[in-house]
């Protein structure tokens, strides 16, 4: 694709935005950048642009930029605008970071793409790990930290035999077109962005795409005890690679599941079968199992060893705010889970947690049910701190349920740490878990982590997570 001359519109002035914009200039492009935002409210991206040759739309967007362009590109989280709608109206072509990414990409490289409701992230970091062992050269990014897809296209990774892992938002796949991946995973598909696709029909089609560009030649690899995944694997070009995390659960003809004393991951390729020790793994629970079977298998497929996986594995550290152990006061435990961001995620956490706990949880709701979450709560959860605009939604749910626990509401996290830690006696955890977007109060759910990390050393704390958030990534 030849950018030189042409104009570009780049949507949403965000991290992706900045290295859109600064990528589409190095390729001679006339690029516009707009964000509905003000000046104000933009100058940390629009400083990072001020020597880049770009003209500024900001406070709102005109119809007109729109529809004049030859190439609108979006970052992801811009929501589909009537002005885009106008520009494809009028013939101009909308796509995805990721889809101008892909038009770049060698063909004779790798993609490894991520995409499902949870374990995103972990999957995606965890692959990368496998992948660098290799000593291929490898790329590991896309939503996932501070490497937009885009900025691949000219690192080393970018050539015959590089390998590129990236984590996918379903938002990029609606404006894809040609995004084509030699291994698709998606992990699971549960309610979440309710708020946005409006039915489970739509938000799982919109995840089902990460498969449609594949050609036979490819491997597709889906959860086999989501019912939304694999109806959406139904019409997959791609030889379809299951993953199964339950304990019954036999081994398929193509994929991943775990031995029978659960020690093993146990995977079964064309080649044959091959067993991986649990223990490589510093993390836990069955839902990272899950995570863990897709990267093995996304690695292995790609060309990674066995070996190089097992290497990989070992040295694969767990990424900040998942359940992370940040604070002990007395033998009171602070569990940071601020990634929690949707009910599925947070059932997943604390599910068998070992010890009592109590949940500090609220912010933005998504339009789910927080009855899964109430359910694995049962049996370990003493009590629970609400903030934000979810609070009584939460609290109607946990009535609904009749709780035993006590339910009481914080005006910050401030407060709601202390309320959690009154309750709590030694050998108990705070486990912040929100299952809500956190826009309503903070910038973000590293932001929120960090502040849950402030306020846990408020109240005398002594601190164990040693910097680990300064890791953030900001989606
Ligand atoms: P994502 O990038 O999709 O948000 P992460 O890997 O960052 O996923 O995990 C976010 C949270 O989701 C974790 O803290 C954990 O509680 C939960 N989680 C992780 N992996 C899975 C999984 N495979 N299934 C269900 N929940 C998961």
């Amino acid at each position: 694709m030849d950018l030189a001359g042409k104009k570009v519109v780049v949507v949403g002035l965000a991290q992706t935005g900045v290295a859109l914009a600064k990528f589409c200039v190095r390729r001679g492009a006339q690029v516009t950048v707009t964000d509905s935002k003000p000046a104000a409210q933009l100058a940390e991206p629009m400083a990072q642009l001020a020597d880049v040759a770009v003209t500024w739309e900001v406070g709102g967007h005109n119809t007109a930029t729109f529809t004049s362009a030859d190439l609108i590109v979006m970052s992801p989280g811009v929501p589909n605008l009537k002005y885009m709608d106008a520009a494809r109206a009028a013939g101009v072509e909308v796509i995805a970071e990721i889809e101008l990414a892909y038009r770049f990409i060698h063909p004779e490289a790798k993609i490894i793409a991520i995409t499902g409701t949870n374990g995103k992230s972990t999957t995606t970091a965890l692959s990368g790990e496998l992948c660098k062992a290799s000593g291929q050269p490898t790329f590991c990014g896309g939503n996932l930290g501070n490497m937009p897809m885009i900025d691949a296209v000219d690192h080393p990774a970018n050539c015959a035999g590089g390998l590129i892992v990236v984590e996918v938002a379903a938002f990029m796949l609606e404006n894809c077109n040609t995004f084509r991946s030699d291994v698709g995973v998606l992990t699971n598909i549960t309610e979440d962005h309710l708020d946005r696709f409006k039915t489970m029909e739509n938000y799982a089609h919109m995840k089902g795409r990460i498969w449609d560009w594949q050609r036979s030649s490819d491997v597709a690899v889906g959860n086999a005890a989501d019912a939304w995944v694999m109806s959406e694997a139904a019409g997959t070009t791609a030889p379809f690679y299951t993953f199964d995390s339950r304990s019954n659960a036999a081994l398929p003809t193509l994929g991943a599941a775990m031995s029978l004393d659960r020690k093993h991951i146990v995977l079964r390729l064309p080649a044959g079968e091959e067993r991986y020790p649990v223990d490589d793994l510093v993390i836990v629970g069955n839902h990272n199992m899950e995570n863990a079977m897709c990267a093995y298998l996304a690695a292995r497929m790609v060309g990674v060893s066995s070996d190089a996986v097992r290497a990989g594995a070992r040295a694969y550290r767990p990424l900040p705010h998942r359940m992370e152990l940040v604070g002990d006061k007395g033998n009171v435990y602070f569990y940071d889970d601020s990634k929690g961001t949707n009910v599925a995620s947070v059932a997943a956490s604390v599910r068998g947690f070992p010890r009592p706990m109590v949940l500090l949880a609220g912010g933005v709701d998504k339009g789910g049910s927080y009855q899964p979450m109430i359910e694995a709560l049962d049996g370990v959860c003493k009590g629970m701190v609400l903030i934000g605009a979810a609070a009584p939604l939460i609290r109607a749910a946990a009535e609904a349920a009749k709780v035993s626990y006590p339910v009481v509401d914080a005006t910050d996290m401030f407060d709601a740490v202390a309320r959690a830690s009154a309750m709590c006696v030694a050998g108990d955890a705070v486990v912040l878990s929100p299952a809500c977007s956190s826009y309503d109060m903070f910038q973000n759910y590293g932001h929120r982590g960090r502040v849950f990390r402030d306020a846990v050393s408020a109240i005398g704390a002594i601190r164990l997570d040693a910097g680990s958030a300064a890791l953030d990534d900001h989606h």
